[in-house]
């Protein structure tokens, strides 16, 4: 009914389209309901009333963005000007009647673009402008904007399922386009308008980033030959910066996990890429990994001086050296490969790329032959392996078990406190070990973790009888004991507890064995949990500072 021409001023003045108020009285509603379904009802009711035009633009502002998240600009603004300006616009404060949505996205637009000598004041002035038009509702909204803090509880995932209901598009198919654009704003309006058809198309373009597909942890090379049905491709697992890199004849563009463009940082990689990879135009997915002498892998804080440096890029170059493990293809000659299997991918990827590039692989159904190239990885200085499922399409953004990462699994030596009875197949046992670390400044066993895996049924039995001797207490679930029997326990991941007093939790863990030379003055101390916990939050902390 109306275009996006017209300029701020004249969309204040006639309060074309629908109004901001409208928006500012949405989000008031969403605040007071704790509903997520009344939320959802809101928003659905919301969106289907807006012109075309007008959806991109409320998604973003009701998100609480200024722009949509795969729009790079940013708005320089502190809470200072915003403070000055709000005092500024008092003496004009309008009654809101004339302000459209239109409009503030248009003033925030324009905002952006100013640029160069006075461009301070210019925005202040343009904000000046947005603020003495609006009412004091209007306002508060608008700061909330400009900070990123809507309080409503109105994100992606609610925002996503409203779209769905309204649209009658399945939730999948909106979110895995949402996945691919990085631009909810735009997926919410061509379902709204174009439907399933219009969502459906939605795919990979060349040179707008993908998120990433995620991995899950594995607990073993067994469970995960189960999960991928009896075969699954091991690849090294590099402890560098996933690359996913764009390109079109010569032009080459690469982007981070987080999708930020790091292109200038990596021209060697763009070289490599445009005299090697084979095809016009190609989406492809890899790590790049500082290397020292020798070719062994440099930590990751090493790579991460590429990233950080904007000067003398060039002589980075020389200085911190990267490899390239290509491992992925998301995209060939016009043709996306999203839904083609990872085992298809892979040759497609192979295809196109020299061996030198391609991440170190084996195919395999033999634990035996996996863990020998398991060792290879880490006696190579790698993390572990990544196992992919052969059958699996790339599914963006999702953390699933098509990958499953493997590590080797750390153990701990720790005290047996308590047991609960077993049921169904352990009825009669006392098979769900209650495991502690050593308090040394206490003299206590805090429990840090449960488990009745890992043993035998003859096991079972043993310890049945053992723990029973060392009974100190019962109640009908569970026996207490003298912390007295020493367990080697395996686990992949230490985390934060509430459950437990001790503060920690180990993630599948599991006996290996009952360590009869081990008194429980000998176990392992929570200090040592804890320094274990630290070093692999230290690894996490790192990895939230990726390229930017
Ligand atoms: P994590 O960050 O521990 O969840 O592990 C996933 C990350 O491992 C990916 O995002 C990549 O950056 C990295 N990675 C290293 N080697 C591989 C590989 N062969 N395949 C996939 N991801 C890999």
């Amino acid at each position: 009914p109306f275009g996006t021409t017209k300029s701020v001023e004249d969309l204040m003045k006639r309060g074309e389209g629908t109004s901001f108020a409208e928006l500012v009285r949405v989000c008031q509603d969403l605040q007071s309901t704790s509903k997520r379904t009344e939320k959802i009802r809101l928003v659905g009711a919301f969106l289907h009333s807006l012109a075309e035009e007008e959806i991109s633009p409320a998604v973003s502002l009701v998100l609480g963005r200024v722009f949509p998240q795969a729009d790079e600009r940013r708005l320089e603004i502190g809470w200072r000007t915003v403070g000055q300006v709000k005092k500024e616009a008092s003496g004009k404060r309008g009654t809101g009647k004339g302000l459209s949505i239109l409009a503030v996205r248009q003033a925030f637009d324009r905002t952006a673009t100013v640029r160069g000598k006075g461009a301070q004041e210019e925005r202040r002035a343009l904000l000046r402008d947005l603020y003495g038009a609006s009412s004091e509702a209007e306002q508060e909204i608008l700061t909330k904007i400009l900070f990123g803090e809507m309080q409503h509880g109105v994100g992606e995932g609610v925002m996503v399922q409203a779209v769905a209901e309204t649209a009658g598009v399945a939730l999948d198919l909106i979110r895995r386009a949402v996945m691919c654009t990085g631009d909810v704003g735009e997926v919410v309006r061509l379902a709204l308008t174009r439907g399933v058809e219009g969502v459906a198309k939605i795919g990979l373009r060349l040179f707008r980033p993908v998120q990433p597909m995620l991995a899950a942890l594995g607990k073993g090379l067994e469970e995960v030959l189960a999960e991928h049905g009896g075969k699954t491709a091991l690849e090294y697992k590099f402890d560098g910066a996933r690359v996913q890199i764009h390109k079109k004849r010569d032009a080459v563009r690469i982007f981070s996990r987080r999708l930020s463009e790091v292109t200038a940082s990596l021209p060697d990689v763009v070289r490599r890429v445009r005299e090697n990879v084979e095809v016009n135009e190609a989406v492809v997915e890899g790590e790049v990994v500082a290397v020292g002498e020798g070719e062994r892998p440099l930590p990751f804080q090493d790579l991460m001086r590429r990233f950080r440096r904007l000067h003398d890029v060039e002589r980075m170059v020389d200085e911190v050296p990267v490899r390239l493990h290509l491992f992925d293809c998301l995209y060939m000659d016009g043709e996306s490969l999203l839904d083609e299997t990872y085992g298809e991918r892979w040759k497609r990827l192979s295809n196109i790329v020299p061996e030198l590039f391609l991440t170190k692989r084996l195919v395999t159904s033999d634990v035996l032959a996996g863990e020998t190239f398991l060792r290879q990885a880490m006696e190579a200085g790698h993390e572990g392996l990544m196992a992919k499922d052969l059958k699996g399409l790339y599914t963006p953004g999702t953390r699933g078990k098509r990958w499953l990462k493997i590590k080797p699994a750390e153990t701990l030596d720790l005290v047996i406190v308590a047991a609960d009875w077993g049921y169904g197949r352990r009825t009669g046992w006392l098979s769900n070990y209650h495991l502690a670390a050593r308090d040394e400044e206490t003299g206590t066993f805090p429990i840090i973790g449960k488990t009745f895996k890992g043993m035998t049924d003859e096991g079972f039995i043993r310890m049945t009888e053992r723990l029973q001797g060392l009974k100190t207490g019962e109640t009908r679930q569970t026996v207490v004991v003298k912390p007295e029997t020493v367990v080697e326990v395996a686990y992949n991941e230490i985390q934060k507890s509430r459950q437990y007093p001790s503060g920690f939790a180990l993630r599948f863990a599991r006996v290996k064995r009952v360590r009869e030379d081990k008194g429980p003055a000998e176990a392992d101390t929570l200090g040592r949990v804890r320094t274990l916990y630290e070093k692999q939050f230290e690894r996490k902390a790192r990895r939230k500072g990726l390229p930017e």
